[in-house]
């Protein structure tokens, strides 16, 4: 496949507006001088688990750290449910997205990185609640119930009068999953959420992820090196080679059957 056909059929559902929650059109990043990013188009559909792979240094992290609007894109455009990151429409015309329009925009996706980050003297169930009641403005009653069914879903219904400090790495992890998850995201961004644990604290988490997507209708966009987990749980992998999405596709036929040496490199890191 040519990269033109590639990054052309990476756009899933591009006549299928209805569908798509997350969409990048023709975006570049660079750093100074430093392209690391180039021509991408993504479509990611509702409810889809798009797993993104590649060496380190590929532009994994900067695909969602542009998403959570941690960075911005140096061309093009990124749209999360309908609405631009940056700009936003006025009569017509794109201009510059004010705070307001951001903050609506970020309040869309949920975000698990590596490093958990709880409030170490807050309960496991306030850790949940807070976010719910002071961002979203919603009743403690129902932040509670929320939590509840959160903490369930991830194990730890039993934890929630819990200190984060006496929980596992895994536990917490788990906690911030759920934390997440309360706050309805449109759309769950995972940055390599097992890569600070300890091995035997991994399946624990990748269960959890893998539940979560087995219900169906969580969109996720997950980084991971977890290949086995990456061919479970995903419905397309993409392979982040220098800056471009180099191949993509189900995880059977990407994972099982890479065409390029680059990738068959790659996997054969994880044999
Ligand atoms: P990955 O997640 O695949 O490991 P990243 O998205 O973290 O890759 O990084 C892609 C490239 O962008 C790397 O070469 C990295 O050094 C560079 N990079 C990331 N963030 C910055 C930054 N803030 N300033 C300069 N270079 C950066």
């Amino acid at each position: 496949m040519t990269e033109e056909v590639a990054e052309e059929t990476a756009k899933v559902a591009g006549d299928d507006n209805e569908s798509v929650v997350v969409r990048y059109k023709e975006v570049k990043k660079a750093f100074g001088d430093t392209v690391v990013l180039n021509d991408l188009n993504l479509d990611v559909k509702q409810g889809e688990k798009v797993a993104l792979i590649g060496p380190s240094g590929s532009g994994k992290t900067t695909i969602i750290r542009m998403l959570m609007t941690l960075e911005q894109p140096t061309e093009g455009t990124i749209e999360v449910d309908g609405e631009m990151l940056w700009h936003k429409e006025v009569n017509g015309e794109l201009i510059p997205a004010d705070e307001k329009h951001l903050r609506k925009v970020r309040g869309k996706i949920g975000m698990v990185f590596q490093q958990y980050n709880l409030f170490p003297h807050m309960t496991i169930m306030r850790n949940c609640t807070e976010a719910p009641i002071h961002v979203l403005g919603i009743s403690k009653d129902e932040a509670k119930k929320r939590a509840r069914e959160m903490l369930d879903k991830v194990g730890l219904g039993d934890k929630i009068n819990n200190y984060p400090s006496q929980l596992s790495g895994g536990q917490q992890q788990r906690v911030a999953i759920a934390r997440s998850l309360v706050m309805q995201p449109k759309v769950m961004l995972f940055d390599e959420v097992t890569a600070a644990l300890d091995p035997e604290l991994v399946g624990e988490v990748l269960e959890v992820l893998k539940n979560i997507a087995a219900e169906g209708d969580t969109t996720m966009m997950i980084i991971t090196h977890e290949m086995e987990f990456a061919r479970d749980v995903a419905d397309r992998v993409l392979f982040l080679d220098n800056g471009k999405i180099a191949e993509h596709g189900h995880p059977r036929d990407v994972l099982v059957n890479p065409q390029s040496e680059r990738l068959q490199s790659f996997l054969g890191r994880f044999n």
